[in-house]
């Protein structure tokens, strides 16, 4: 069955949904998005989502169109149309169409795009047993060149960290600040345990602040773990006794290794694996 995209107010088939070849977001990636799950139906922490694009649209001077219920709406909607009970939502803000050339003035219709979907999820194997990290050399953006709190169309410094990644058969990339200390992975976050206390790179260390990473703070503070946001470098993870990623798509997966140094017993630890329960516990739950 053919799906149906939200674009500006509309609903449209698939094969219709289409934007302009001017548009300062395919031209420029001047824009930005967000990924969005749905459990049961549910839009999960939709609010945060709308919250973050709008804080991303302003960063970079872009209006929505709508306001914050009206983008909630159309998230709601477009989910609904497609029938969608667990499944994945791009909700995208592009710049609109306009001539060649950077100035923002020179487009005047910015497209509210919503892609409702199934998705993707990473083997459950690695779930299981964990997954295995390589760092890559590919520096996270300047927080000042162009902030990793902005979640905008243009991923290039993500995939190129990527593609170093799966070079090397490795899911995903840790990538670290122009300090040299832990940032983040290509689109998740990361985090350690070390004697009982959760640790985690804070937003300045150049991140995406995740909405799954302070959805899992809370989760570790109501279940009495003790959670500080610490600058760190690749050294806190090889002597970590655990270590985890979280992000929309991932939800919480356990690393084993970083760059060939086995962390803690080389297994999910648990406290990675009580989050997990937790956070499968809070997403199955009516939110
Ligand atoms: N960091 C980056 C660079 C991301 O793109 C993402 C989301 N894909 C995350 C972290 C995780 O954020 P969230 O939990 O909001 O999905």
């Amino acid at each position: 069955m053919s799906k149906s995209v939200y674009i500006n107010g509309e609903l449209l088939p698939e094969e219709n949904a289409k934007i302009s070849v001017f548009d300062h977001g395919l031209l420029y990636g001047d824009g930005v998005f967000e990924g969005i799950r749905v459990y049961g139906g549910n839009v999960f922490l939709l609010n945060e989502h709308v919250e973050r694009l709008f804080e991303s649209a302003n960063a970079i001077r872009l209006t929505i169109p709508l306001n914050r219920e009206q983008v909630s709406e159309a998230v709601r909607e477009t989910v609904q149309a497609n029938g969608i009970s667990d499944g994945y939502v791009r909700l995208v803000v592009t710049r609109g169409s306009g001539s060649l050339g950077l100035d923002i003035h020179r487009t005047g219709d910015p497209q509210l795009i919503v892609i409702a979907d199934t998705i993707m999820l990473y083997p459950a194997e690695f779930y299981e047993n964990g997954l295995e990290l390589i760092t890559a050399s590919t520096v996270r953006n300047h927080p000042q060149a162009l902030s990793p709190r902005v979640k905008s169309l243009n991923y290039l410094n993500n995939i190129l960290a990527k593609i170093e990644g799966t070079d090397t058969g490795a899911i995903e990339a840790l990538m670290l600040n122009h300090k040299g200390e832990v940032a983040e992975c290509t689109g998740d976050n990361i985090f350690i345990v070390k004697r009982g206390v959760l640790r985690t790179p804070p937003p300045d260390a150049g991140i995406l602040e995740g909405i799954t990473r302070n959805a899992v703070m809370k989760l570790a503070v109501e279940a009495g773990v003790v959670v500080e946001e610490m600058t760190m470098t690749r050294h806190d993870i090889f002597i970590a006794d655990e270590c985890f990623l979280t992000g929309t798509a991932a939800e919480v997966i356990p690393v084993v290794s970083l760059d060939g140094r086995t962390i803690g017993n080389g297994r999910p630890g648990p406290v990675t694996r009580d989050l997990l329960q937790r956070f499968q516990a809070l997403t199955r739950s009516a939110n």
